[in-house]
């Protein structure tokens, strides 16, 4: 798929990518990342920009998934995406997301996740879903100190020896409070301060599942409290009533610094799943599995070189002068 799109077209947006990530540290938004989403005309190569290049909005926003990717697949960019698209011979269009560093597990599943939606709304052809980005997990490491890297390994380990504990507990089985909320919910967040709920929510967005609806809930209100670092929910409890763990679910945990999953068995299981035509845990395999670009992806993931990466020396810079105003967060067991 990718020799149907001129390399330098990749490299050209990845560093546009870099050029938002540095502007988006000097303004203190978040950590050093910038992403675009567009769609290519493949054949005159005409490339539309959908809305902004974002950057990551982290420290802006709370949430500790909010990366650039994320943002650059905003509500409005979706819809914008889909109109775009809408009025394009799909033989003939290609979607780019460009991301001046390689992407996390939870943005990952997110760029799955709506590959599969717009292939399943015949508005993309299969393969045509393509990823650039520039720096790699050990370059972030090394030039910026995040490391991504454990969260993407942790998801191809068995169930039972992943960094969440995941239990199977009856619905009768938990506490008075727990049980009440889960009558109205479909996830609930049990954090020192309280519980967090959260509903299906994907009328509004495509990312708003459960868990990530009670995941947002907490931290957002964390953030509106004042607390020093909103999106770390410092080792908090999910409990959940859908029935198969998804890579979407499962990787914003992470992020939130979630210690403990619990599936809530009882009748009413939630069903439907993080993507079209796909259970759960085949599209959790299909996220983690490593090199990409394998069968079971909807997504194929291309790495420019030679990459400047200008946003992440501009941050270990600010963070040598001022390490008070950037925060490095890494997620789950980070503290
Ligand atoms: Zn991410």
């Amino acid at each position: 798929m990718s020799d149907l799109i001129p390399y330098e077209i990749l490299t050209k947006l990845v560093n546009e990518a870099d050029d938002a990530a540095v502007e988006n540290v000097r303004e203190g938004r978040g950590g050093p990342f910038g992403a675009s989403l567009n769609v290519i005309n493949l054949d005159n190569h005409w490339v539309i920009r959908i809305g902004e290049v974002a950057g990551n909005a982290v420290l802006e926003t709370g949430v500790g998934s909010a990366h650039a990717e994320d943002q650059a697949l905003s509500p409005e960019n979706i819809r914008a995406l889909k109109a775009t698209l809408k009025n394009r011979d799909p033989a003939h269009t290609a979607v780019i997301v460009a991301s001046s560093g390689e992407s996390c597990p939870a943005c990952h599943a997110k760029l799955e996740i709506l590959a599969r939606l717009l292939v399943s709304e015949k508005l993309l052809r299969l393969g045509h879903f393509i990823i650039a980005y520039g720096a790699s997990y050990a370059d972030t490491k090394a030039v910026a100190g995040f490391n991504d890297e454990p969260y993407h390994a942790d998801m191809l380990q068995p169930e039972h020896m992943r960094l969440i504990r995941v239990d199977t507990i009856a619905r009768d089985r938990l506490p008075h409070a727990l049980q009440e909320a889960l009558l109205h919910h479909e996830a609930v967040i049990e954090t020192p301060s309280g519980l967090y709920a959260g509903n299906d929510e994907r009328t509004r967005h495509f990312t708003l599942i459960p868990e990530v609806t009670a995941l947002r809930a907490a931290c957002e209100t964390n953030k509106a409290q004042g607390a020093p670092e909103p999106w770390n929910l410092q080792r908090a409890t999910l409990y959940t009533t859908t029935a198969q763990i998804g890579p979407l679910a499962y990787a914003e945990a992470q992020w939130a610094n979630i210690a403990r999953w619990v599936k809530v068995g009882g009748a009413e299981s939630f069903t439907p799943t993080e993507a079209p035509d796909i259970s759960n845990n085949d599209l959790f395999a299909a996220v983690a599995a490593r090199p990409y670009n394998h069968s079971h992806s909807a997504l194929f993931v291309v790495r420019v070189s030679p990459f400047a990466n200008r946003g992440q020396r501009e941050w270990a810079r600010l963070q040598a002068e001022r390490p008070e105003h950037l925060k490095t967060y890494n997620g789950i067991a980070s503290t």
